[in-house]
């Protein structure tokens, strides 16, 4: 017996202070989505922590004094990129840690990859709304982006520990291809309402759009960022109306009420759908997010 508590006493004095054995790499990121791939491809090499809940606003996350201790010390941040987080960046320079300013060794823009969507061509000025200026930066909401980033964290996750290279690719090639064989199913769950007519609150979906062959044709914003007038609600019921709108997309964050009230004028029906891991209780993962959006849309536009 008395061996066996030196032991563990020897064991207990071994870990380091903050009770992380020394080869875990304490990794951020900006969104829960990125949290989740991370954790998938990292395993049990990584502690995940995400700057953001799925329930906030993806664009307005209010920086607080504990994330800059998380930035602080963290050896891996991840990123949406795009401005979409340009919240991020404060905490960023705040925290003063050069392994995660842009182009250190553990700095990483998932959207570095990606196809972008709706980027500006010629000059950028406000009247097009004060986000999205590097093109629509909503790109996790096509399923099919995730092999890209997934691919990328697995990169840097193998930069930082080479001697788990092969474990990290092995993790990342297994949940790419789960989310393949989900995005099949999701298609075919979705197929009987292509080219269904959408308005939605921001401009947020038109990737998840282009995958699951949806026509958004309307946003109750004027522009990303910039909230309606009375004469622009008044343009979009009579296009709702002549296009036969069955619903409007809306993520919990948004002011729901302009989008009931925009429902009442157009017949359609209000849809308040999340965007990210923990944007409603019942989304915990990056495939349950899939299916709850899929699910509750084929349900409402079936109606
Ligand atoms: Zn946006």
């Amino acid at each position: 017996m008395k061996s066996k508590l030196l032991i563990t006493v020897l064991i207990i004095a071994s870990l380091p202070i903050r009770g992380l054995p020394a080869d875990v790499l304490r990794v951020v990121t900006t969104t829960t989505d990125l949290a989740e791939m991370v954790s998938a491809v990292g395993g049990d090499m990584v502690e995940v922590k995400s700057l953001s809940k799925g329930i906030q606003d993806p664009h307005l996350v209010e920086p607080r004094p504990s994330m800059v201790m998380q930035v602080r010390r963290a050896d891996m941040l991840v990123r949406i990129g795009m401005d979409q987080d340009l919240w991020a960046q404060s905490l960023i320079d705040a925290a003063r840690n050069s392994k995660v300013i842009y182009g250190g060794e553990g700095y990483l823009d998932a959207s570095r990859r990606i196809a972008k969507l709706q980027v500006p061509t010629g000059r950028v000025d406000m009247r097009m709304g004060d986000i999205h200026i590097f093109g629509n930066p909503h790109y996790w909401l096509d399923p099919s982006n995730a092999r890209l980033i997934l691919e990328d964290i697995a990169g840097k996750l193998s930069e930082l520990i080479p001697s788990e290279t092969d474990h990290f690719r092995r993790n990342c090639d297994e949940y790419a291809a789960k989310i393949d064989s989900a995005i099949a199913e999701w298609q075919r769950m979705i197929q009987p309402f292509a080219g269904a007519k959408i308005v939605t609150y921001h401009n947020s979906w038109i990737y998840f759009a282009e995958r699951f062959n949806l026509d958004i044709v309307g946003y109750i914003e004027i522009k990303p960022g910039i909230p309606p007038t009375p004469s622009h609600i008044a343009d979009l019921v009579d296009k709702m109306k002549s296009e036969t709108v069955k619903v409007i997309m809306i993520e919990p964050y948004y002011n729901i009420r302009i989008a009931e009230t925009l429902a009442d004028r157009s017949g359609a029906r209000v849809l308040a759908l999340p965007s990210s891991i923990g944007g409603v209780k019942e989304v915990n993962t990056y495939l349950e997010l899939f299916d709850y959006l899929i699910i509750k849309l084929s349900e409402t536009l079936s109606d």
